[in-house]
């Protein structure tokens, strides 16, 4: 079964407010790029790489897998204005006869071995694809104009992160249609008729949002 990772790092950050994009403000002495690269290389699961990155930053994330000896990579491209538009743009570079493929947001640096096994088991049991998530332990408001409206009732609620995995002609079929409004891979997957199961996720894989964010991943690091 071959499996193809694409990481998408193509995010502005804006509110991280560094000048440089997301992926590559710094985590200790690399990019944070660096760090899900580095263990998308040394997975045991991952055949090949496949990076979208901003406009400008494809050579940059060339020299960056070089400097890691990180030979799975075989493409960095220019992603979208969306993240289902960077996805859309790594996914051409999936030859026909890959089974699977991994979808990671490279502003998650701390994907593990066990998280890439869990999220790839299930496909072997008839499923189109698998996210982890974190059961909802707050409670839930829907707010509108400063008010709260609703409570909402968190029993099956699922906080979801990536890595998502999904048969790869599965993920190309939900990405061959409308993207608007698609804030994951499963969302489209799901509306395409797909089936799609949950695994559970960790809390250490956030992901990087804010200054603060970023420090505590360094701390954990
Ligand atoms: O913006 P957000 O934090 O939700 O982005 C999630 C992931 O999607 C990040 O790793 C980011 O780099 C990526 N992304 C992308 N192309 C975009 C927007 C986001 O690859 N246009």
């Amino acid at each position: 079964m071959s499996v193809w990772a694409l990481l998408v790092a193509a995010g502005t950050g804006e509110r991280l407010g560094e000048e440089r994009p997301k992926a590559f403000v710094r985590l200790g002495e690399l990019p944070l790029l660096a760090e899900p690269l580095r263990r998308l290389e040394d997975s045991g699961w991952i055949d090949a790489i496949v990076i979208a990155v901003p406009a400008g930053w494809e050579e940059p994330t060339i020299l960056l897998a070089e400097e890691l000896s990180a030979t799975k990579v075989v493409a960095a491209v220019t992603g979208g204005a969306t993240r289902a538009e960077s996805v859309r743009t790594a996914l051409a570079e999936v030859p026909e006869d890959v089974v699977v493929a991994l979808v990671h947001d490279a502003a998650r640096p701390l994907l593990t071995e066990d998280l890439i096994e869990r999220v790839l088991a299930p496909l072997s049991d008839g499923w189109d694809g698998v996210v982890p998530g974190l059961p909802l332990t707050d409670t839930v408001k829907r707010v509108r104009d400063g008010a709260i409206v609703e409570t909402v009732d968190r029993t099956g609620l699922y906080a979801v992160q990536t890595p998502q995995a999904f048969l790869a002609p599965v993920l190309r079929r939900a990405y061959a249609g409308d993207l608007a409004g698609a804030t994951d891979c499963a969302a489209l997957v799901e509306a395409a008729g797909g089936r799609v199961t949950v695994v559970e996720g960790e809390p250490r894989l956030l992901k990087v949002t804010t200054t603060a964010d970023l420090e505590l991943v360094a701390s954990w690091l």
